[in-house]
This record gives structure tokens, sequence and C-alpha cells, in this order.
């Protein structure tokens, strides 16, 4: 079956059922969610009976839960030299990883980080050190790292750059990667060959590690730094090439996450965009039918 969904919404009250059916309203077979807002670390606590809902809901469907995954806020920055900066999102990741075993999720995505200045050597070092202090029990959810467009001073902005970290994490069975096609456009990487970025993962990483892959088009050229993220097939990337991506076997059992633009900030597109993806076939019109639904 097609892994293909997008990132939904949260609450408090039905939290990860909420969710689901958002997915589920879009005809989506898996989802991608932040276990409260993706600006801040506000957090309540998990409904361990939402849960259980969650999974027989999905279960009577045919869908796998084991496929959902989790991403964590984007403003903790692991690389920061600020020390209070980076002991906080080392807490607050630790909290994170608890919050994924309750909510029974096996993946979480997280941005590297920005070394804001300190250098890409140091701010490195400090990803990688933060990360072994947040994954000291052998047993627990992935962090997979999220390949970045190179914004500011992002890290994580090419492959040597992943296979750096991750060859310096001890506890290897719990670390791997979630890819951005956008992202991997604005970084410089041709997306229309693909299986040549999956060749360079697999000789300088290993394929396995890839655990999720973000579909999104980007608004900006190749190696633009840009990271703005564009509607299915209105984009520099193009429907064609995405299709080839999400369709490419290597990557058959890891989850299609949409995270494209809400349409005038306002429609949400996945239902159509998810349709298009079904069905192999682009839709010129598609922007007025979400604005008119
Ligand atoms: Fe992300
Ligand atoms: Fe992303
Ligand atoms: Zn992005």
């Amino acid at each position: 079956m097609l892994l293909i969904g997008s990132h939904v919404g949260y609450n408090s009250k039905d939290q990860v059922l909420y969710s689901l059916n958002e997915a589920l309203s879009y005809g989506a077979s898996t989802f991608m969610f932040y276990t409260g807002a993706p600006q801040n670390t506000r957090r309540s606590p998990i409904d361990k009976s939402k849960v259980a809902e969650a999974i027989s809901l999905m279960e009577s469907k045919g869908l796998d839960y084991s496929k959902v995954v989790v991403h964590a806020p984007y403003i903790i920055n692991l690389a920061s030299p600020d020390m209070d900066k980076r002991s906080f999102a080392i807490s607050f990741l630790k909290q994170e990883l608890v919050r994924c075993s309750d909510l029974k999720i096996s993946n979480i995505v997280l941005h590297p980080g920005s070394h804001t200045g300190a250098g890409v050597e140091e701010g490195l070092n400090n990803i990688i050190s933060g990360l072994n202090e947040v994954l000291t029990d052998e047993v627990g959810p992935t962090i997979l790292l999220e390949t970045m467009a190179g914004k500011g001073t992002e890290l994580g902005v090419n492959i040597d750059q992943i296979k750096e970290i991750i060859s310096n994490i001890n506890n290897k069975a719990r670390i791997g990667i979630c890819l951005d096609t956008c992202h991997l456009n604005d970084a410089g990487y041709d997306v229309s060959n693909f299986d040549a970025i999956l060749d360079e993962i697999d000789s300088k990483i290993g394929l396995s590690y890839v655990k999720c892959i973000h579909i999104n088009d980007s608004k900006n050229a190749i190696s633009s730094h840009k990271d703005r993220h564009a509607n299915i097939g209105f984009g520099t990337i193009g429907f064609d090439n995405l299709i080839n991506i999400i369709y490419n076997e290597r990557l058959k059992d890891i989850p299609k996450i949409l995270e494209t633009p809400y349409v005038d900030r306002e429609y949400p597109p996945y239902k159509y965009e998810i349709d298009m993806i079904k069905n192999k076939k682009f839709d010129p019109n598609v922007i007025e039918k979400i604005k008119n639904n």
C-alpha cells in the first residue's frame, strides 16, 4: 500500500486520535504530527486511552500505526553554542522521547540544528554530544535527522554532514534520516535523479537509515538555500519528478509526508494533493478546487 499522508493538527483533548481523524479525512494512509504547537515547547500529558483508540481505528482500516511519525518542535537547537539553549534542547528532547514512547510512536523527526555563527565543526560536535546524551537507553523511539535546505547557519545540509553526525552516534539503533524533497533541492541536490541521491546515501551511510520522506515542491531554484515549500506541481521540482520519488521502489516502505502550504493560508490542500498522487495525474485547476471546497 502507498504510504502517503501529510502533517496534521493535534489538540490536547483528543490528541493523536484528532490527528488520525484529520489524516483520514484527506484519504491518507499515514501522517505526521507535532505533540503540541510546532513553534513552542508547551506540551500536555499524553492520554494513553486515545492512543489505544487511534491504534485500533487504524487497524480496523488496515493501516499501520508504526509508520506514523512525530516532528519535534523546530525551535529546539542542539547545535547552539549557548550552553543554556543546548541544555534546554537536550532536556526537552528527552521529554519528547518519553511522550513518543507513551504515544507508541517509533520515529521522531528532528532538525539537526543551526550553529548560529560558531562554525560547522563546533555545531556538528554539539549535535553529536547532545544526541549521545539523549539516546542513552538501549531501546526507544528513533530520532530521524532531517536533511535541511541550508537557510542561515543550518546544519545537516548535505549527506556528508548527516554522515558525520550518524557515524559518531553511540546508539545507532536509535538514529535515522528523514529526507525532504524541497530541502534537498534548495541545498543543491538534483532531485530529478533521485536514485543518484539514494546511491550516495547508501554508500556513505546506508539506505536503511532513511525512515521518512517529506514530499514538498519548492518555490525556489536548486541551491537557493531558501526553504519555501510549494504545493505539489506548482514549484521548481514539478509533479512528474515528485511522482517518480513517491513511487520509487527503494522508498516503498517509508512514509511520504506532505508539508505543502495551505492555499491562501486557509485551505488545507492535502486531500486534493493525495488524490493527484494516487491517480498519478496533475490537475492544473486544483488550487481553485481547494479554495471552493
Ligand atoms: Fe522539518
Ligand atoms: Fe520537512
Ligand atoms: Zn522546510
